[in-house]
């Protein structure tokens, strides 16, 4: 999906088609719509295009349509976790999200998950959008188990992203955010200097996220336009996420490439009130998912991470 962002260059990788197998009695997928999922009969499979991790199928059904992604590389895992965020979403009632309905595995390697389909209609309003999204981090305030990360790993476009359940916000977004990134970017490319920088912001972190009350709340964690729909009701969806609990204010990190407008901002702050020095924290979240797109993308992202990092030490 992230080659809609254009600099990236990266291709979707062509996967094995799984249709054919979509008939056949063995397929997991057709077995679990016509045993728990409640149909009769697969009546259609078609493809839907738009993703670039996975492969996506629209199932019609005389149960009415079902959403599958499969994946012919990866084990059940990445699904899981995707179904663990979008379940703990739609528990909040508040913004739409897929039920996640069944994850498993395909025979001959490689897994699937099994969520509602909904049908787009036309864009909702960014003030809708901005209302439900606050409604969703208000109502799992006070929800976390354990503090600030998630009951599993889970994976953010194909970058690991590590949950660790931590019980300070700082120390979480330090080590399990930004430092992951960094270490990542020393490995992988060798951005020795984008590192040894970077350290020096990690050790001012405390005074530049601190001094602002912080409770976790259920982030979807990679907010951005390309995971934002609206139901044929109009009514705002958010997909794909890369959940957990954190700062309301890390679910920003994304807006870079999610064009919220100001009629966003003011529907959300209704709901989150507005905290002293939000534009200056936003800046460090963003500078979490620049580091993950220069993992994932290669040196085009240096630039922006660079001047947030030269900004602030
Ligand atoms: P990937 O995991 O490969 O990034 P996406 O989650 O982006 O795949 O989904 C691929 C396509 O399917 C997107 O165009 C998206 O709009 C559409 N889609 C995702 N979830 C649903 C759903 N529950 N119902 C209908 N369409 C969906």
């Amino acid at each position: 999906k992230r080659s809609l962002l254009g600099e990236s260059g990266i291709k979707c990788r062509p996967q094995q088609n799984i249709i054919a197998m979509a008939t056949a009695s063995k397929d997991p997928v057709t077995e679990w719509i016509l045993g728990e999922g409640g149909a009769m009969k697969v009546l259609r499979t078609s493809s839907v295009g738009g993703g670039c991790i996975n492969v996506a199928y629209k199932y019609d059904t005389d149960a009415g349509p079902f959403f599958v992604k499969s994946n012919r590389s990866t084990g059940p895992a990445m699904f899981e976790a995707e179904a663990a965020g979008l379940e703990k979403m739609w528990e909040t009632k508040t913004i739409r999200v897929p039920k996640p309905l069944k994850v498993g595995t395909l025979p001959g390697g490689g897994s699937f998950i099994i969520m509602e389909f909904i049908e787009f209609g036309s864009r909702s309003s960014q003030a809708d959008l901005g209302r439900a999204l606050g409604e969703m981090h208000k109502a799992s305030t006070g929800q976390s188990p354990h503090g600030f990360g998630f009951f599993m790993d889970n994976t953010i476009g194909s970058t690991h992203q590590p949950n660790t359940w931590t019980s300070d916000w700082v120390d979480f977004f330090r080590e399990h955010r930004l430092g992951f990134q960094l270490d990542l970017a020393r490995r992988q490319y060798a951005e020795n200097t984008l590192y040894e920088k970077g350290q020096k912001l990690l050790a001012k972190l405390p005074e530049l996220l601190g001094g602002v009350e912080v409770a976790p709340v259920l982030l979807h964690g990679d907010l951005w336009s390309g995971n934002v729909a609206s139901d044929k009701d109009g009514r705002p969806v958010i997909l794909d996420p890369a959940c957990y609990y954190g700062h309301s204010e890390a679910e920003f990190g994304m807006s870079w490439c999610a064009g919220f407008n100001s009629s966003f901002y003011e529907a959300y702050h209704k709901v989150i009130p507005k905290q002293p020095g939000f534009e200056r924290r936003v800046e460090i979240y963003k500078l979490y998912h620049y580091l993950n797109h220069l993992n994932l993308f290669g040196s085009g992202y240096r630039g922006s991470c660079m001047s947030i990092i030269d900004k602030f030490v």
